[in-house]
């Protein structure tokens, strides 16, 4: 899709702009909303990191994570530091820099039973909330920000892409990293993670109604962005999310 609208004037300048950007691990949400902020002189916020990060210090607890409650107790007070500049990023667990170790096997495995819990949503949801207001222009990417965290957005974007394509380009990700390669077990842990986001019972991975869904399967990260970019002009111009 690529339909030539008039690009209205909130798409630069610096009025508050709230985009919400959804969808799966591994279809190129991060860098592609990196991007966009950049490219709509917004903020820009990781809410997987926060909740990455939440894991680490559960981790580092050695909290018991079939134990909900006592995950909510670990997370209570939770000395996290995030920032919302796009081009660099800067995540902290004790004012440590943990932007790397929050990416690594221990983690990913773990962050679902830690994101499930109730009270670790409400609690980063209100921070989530908070940093969205403050910083007034804004592209905030996760899961649930469509339909939970920033329900009023000014656009809603779902991205997707195939599972095979995902895990491609985040075993690609992880050589480049040199976190080793292994397809299968990507592929294997994308499609785990898939099932536990979307059938859990608090938040559930899914597209707000008013989200605009696209598929990066067949794209590139320019054509992802032009095509954001046309897709947060029309719902801009149609008063979408509010
Ligand atoms: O985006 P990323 O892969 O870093 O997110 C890590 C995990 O954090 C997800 O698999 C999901 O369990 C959780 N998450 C969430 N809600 C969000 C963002 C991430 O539950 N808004």
């Amino acid at each position: 899709m690529s339909i030539d609208i008039e690009i209205p004037e909130r798409m630069s300048g610096s009025d508050s702009l709230v985009i919400a950007m959804d969808g799966p691990s591994g279809t190129g949400k991060s860098s592609v909303s990196r991007l966009l902020a950049t490219r709509l002189g917004a903020r820009y916020l990781d809410t997987g990191a926060m909740y990455r990060v939440a894991t680490l210090h559960a981790l580092r607890n050695d909290v018991d994570l079939t134990d909900p409650a006592a995950i909510a107790v670990a997370v209570k007070d939770l000395p996290l530091g995030i920032g919302t500049d796009p081009s660099h990023e800067v995540i902290e667990l004790d004012d440590v820099d943990v932007s790397g170790e929050i990416r690594g096997d221990a983690v990913t495995k773990a962050v679902s039973a830690v994101s499930a819990v109730s009270e670790v949503r409400e609690q980063l949801v209100a921070l989530q909330r908070e940093i969205a207001a403050a910083a007034g222009r804004i592209v905030v990417e996760g899961r649930d920000i469509g339909t939970v965290v920033l329900p009023g957005a000014d656009a809603k974007i779902y991205l997707t892409a195939s599972a095979p394509a995902r895990a491609y380009r985040r075993n690609q990700q992880n050589i480049a990293e040199g976190r080793g390669d292994d397809y299968e077990a990507v592929l294997a842990d994308v499609q785990r993670r898939d099932t536990l986001d979307s059938t859990r019972a608090v938040s559930p991975l899914r597209p707000a109604s008013d989200a605009v869904i696209v598929d990066t399967s067949e794209l590139t990260r320019e054509q992802v962005i032009d095509e954001l970019f046309q897709v947060v002009a029309q719902q801009i111009s149609s008063g979408g999310g509010r």
